[in-house]
């Protein structure tokens, strides 16, 4: 009851109050826990000191205020505690300016910044302690409150502004990489430090330094030790936020280094289609196996497609980079197990150093659209900014311009290439492959297209689009009179993990009176791609409908085998790579006639793709493949063309 009524007693109360926030400031920051590094270590620092000084001084007070206290620590115990107080306070300064060079990354790296940063804090702390012994500096009174003798005194003062002066010049020069949340957060950060030092002399009470300090540090917490906005919680790493912050904050020291990154070829188609336990646990294995290449804070997972190593004061050409890739390489040709699955990743490796090669977060943002590009094929060299050809980055960019209005426009037409039955005679099914034409640039290669499509999103209207002229095709034209029994439509890695892929493909069936047996889904098995659980289902589901499957490009890439045969498609379609290098050399006449032999013992039918001359036709019947597709029999051509080549060949 005296506490809150005697006036004096407002010291303990707000001493008691800045300890409640201290504590509570404590606790959320170490129940983080994956943070952003070095950063947190001093943050943490910081705390601790500030809990320290405000248990010394609530000790002080108590001396102070209560007669049982008094009694019990005496005036040594006092004079203990407040000295402990002071050195500890003096420590924070000290450790204000070691988080403030952790955030915008500043090294303290030569000894003569180390001895800045070192000298004025150490003369204060020292100061404290001699002081303790003799009477240079400082005296207790008789109610054992501290009294300073000046000038010798102020002096010890003087290191902590000094502090406070470089930090608002760190502050001020570095404030533009800041976001205006933080710099806010840094501003009133310093406002409280700065006021609280001369309330301090003023008001001869540490309460208020001590509210203010904790208030701070709160504030801090939220702002910068919020972790959400730096770092990725799932994988541990740096976020886009941070990494551009680090970009900019390490140009902008003219620091030399270069950031290495790990593109995984649709590591975010994959990601997206394991349940959200999986795919975080694999983020998180691969960051923790990144991390050991890279000091903390320097890895990063800006989007779901890479991760980045930042290797300081290194340039490209140097043998860090080749003996981690090597490392990252070798680890990567092994597939990642999570939860009882196995997931096989690749990897292609890029290089870029600053400043020599990037030297603004503007260049850096231009080049790695250039990089994704040229990353979409795996690379076995890292690649560099000097391998880039900017020309084609031109080009890509104009595609994807045409690529996102073609439909509209009405750049698209569907093709037929015909499919030959041997056993008939006769063509009874044909492949719809997508064309577009540009007035300016002409014909352009879905080969070429189609990932851009897959990139900007438009490859789900594209092949809604193809579905549903191959439908109107089998229904308004005579094609079902003249013998075509089925359609083959490739569906986009994009499509197969849409859930709601099942519904729409019936209900354009539908729309059109098509009947599920006439058409046929081609998928692809590359490499990249596990086969996930949301496009399982989503055959499955169209299976039970009626509809069949085909593997497109079987042989390619790194086809599983054992996983592939448990697929639930109908029809393997040999790629043309394997079909066209069979004719050149013994070796890959083996390899297909193996491949051609282990589709038939899983009791699939085949599809030969490719086929350009007659003696590559005459051998492939003669190995029984099922149905044969290539330009020695036709090219893809328009839809009436189609129908009449049909008429001609099937009537
Ligand atoms: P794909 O599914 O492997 O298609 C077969 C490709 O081989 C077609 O190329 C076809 O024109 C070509 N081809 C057929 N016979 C021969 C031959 O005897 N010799 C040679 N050298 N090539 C032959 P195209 O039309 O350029 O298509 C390239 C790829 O683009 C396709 O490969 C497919 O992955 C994709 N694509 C085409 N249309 C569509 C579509 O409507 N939707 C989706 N998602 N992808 C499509
Ligand atoms: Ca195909
Ligand atoms: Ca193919």
């Amino acid at each position: 009851m005296e506490l809150i009524t005697k006036p004096q007693s407002y010291d303990l109360c707000f001493s008691i109050a800045s300890l409640v926030l201290v504590l509570v400031t404590l606790l959320i920051h170490v129940s983080e826990e994956k943070y952003f590094s070095r950063q947190r270590y001093i943050f943490g620092a910081i705390v601790l000191n500030a809990l320290l000084v405000n248990l010394f001084g609530i000790t002080h007070l108590l001396y102070l205020y209560s007669d049982v206290v008094r009694d019990f620590l005496g005036p040594a115990g006092n004079r203990y505690a407040v000295i402990s107080e002071k050195i500890f306070t003096y420590l924070i300064p000290y450790c204000s300016i070691l988080y403030v060079m952790s955030i915008f990354q500043i090294e303290p790296d030569n000894l003569r910044k180390k001895a800045y940063l070192v000298i004025p804090t150490a003369y204060a702390v020292l100061a404290f302690a001699l002081g303790f012994f003799g009477d240079f500096f400082f005296t207790f009174n008789e109610r054992g409150n501290l009294k300073f003798f000046y000038p010798h005194g102020a002096t010890v003062n003087i290191g902590v502004w000094l502090y406070l002066i470089f930090a608002f010049y760190l502050y001020i020069k570095y404030t533009r990489t800041l976001s205006s949340e933080k710099a806010v957060a840094l501003w009133i950060y310093f406002f409280l430090m700065l006021g609280a030092i001369p309330i301090r002399i003023i008001t001869k009470s540490s309460a208020i330094f001590e509210f203010s300090l904790s208030i701070s540090l709160l504030l801090c917490v939220y702002t910068f030790q919020n972790p959400s906005e730096f770092v990725d919680k799932l994988s541990g790493a740096g976020t886009r936020n941070a990494l551009n912050f680090t970009i900019t904050t390490n140009l902008l020291q003219k620091k030399e280094f270069t950031l290495f990154g790990i593109h995984i070829n649709r590591f975010s188609v994959i990601l997206g289609s394991e349940s959200p336990e999986t795919s975080a646990d694999l983020k998180l294995q691969i960051s923790k196996y990144l991390q050991q290449y890279c000091h903390d804070g320097n890895l990063f997972f800006p989007d779901n497609d890479e991760y980045i190593l930042l290797f300081s004061g290194v340039t490209p050409d140097e043998s860090v980079i080749t003996r981690t890739e090597d490392q990252i390489r070798k680890r990567f040709k092994e597939p990642w197990r999570v939860r009882g699955g196995e997931v096989k990743l690749f990897e292609s490796p890029y290089a870029i150093g600053f400043p020599d090669e990037v030297d603004t977060i503007e260049r850096y943002g231009e080049v790695m659209g250039v990089i994704e590009k040229a990353l979409t094929r795996q690379n076995r060299e890292i690649l560099r900014v000097s391998d880039l050809n900017m020309k084609v980055v031109e080009h890509d960019k104009k595609i994807d311009g045409i690529v996102k209005h073609a439909l509209e426009d009405k750049l698209f037409e569907v093709y037929y290439q015909p499919i030959y039955s041997p056993e008939t005679g006769k063509f009874s099914s044909c492949e719809a492959l997508l064309r577009l034409k540009d007035p300016q640039l002409g014909f352009i290669s879905p080969a070429i297209f189609m990932p851009i499509a897959e990139r900007n999103g438009t490859i789900l209207s594209i092949d809604r689009f193809v579905l549903a002229s191959v439908c109107e095709m089998i229904s308004t034209s005579e094609a079902r009179k003249y013998g075509l029994e089925y359609v083959e439509v490739n569906l986009s890695v994009v499509d197969c993990i849409q859930t709601n892929l099942a519904e729409n493909v019936i209900n354009t069936l539908n729309k059109y009176n098509v009947d599920t047996s006439e058409i046929n889904l081609e998928i692809t098995e590359t490499s990249e791609q596990g086969i996930t659980s949301v496009m399982y289902e989503n055959i499955n589901k169209l299976t039970e409908c009626g509809l069949s499957f085909s593997m497109d490009d079987f042989g390619t890439g790194y086809s599983n085998i054992a996983r592939i045969s448990n697929m639930p498609v109908k029809i393997f379609k040999l790629d043309k790579s394997i079909i066209q290098s069979a004719f050149d050399s013994e070796v890959s006449y083996m390899v297909m006639l193996n491949l051609i032999k282990i589709i038939k013992s899983l009791n699939k039918e085949i599809v030969a793709e490719g086929v350009e001359t007659g003696e590559q036709a005459r051998q492939i019947i003669k190995l029984g493949c099922d149905h044969i597709q290539g330009f020695f029999y036709a090219r893809p051509m328009p839809k009436d063309n189609f129908i009449e080549f049909l008429r001609d060949h099937n009537g």
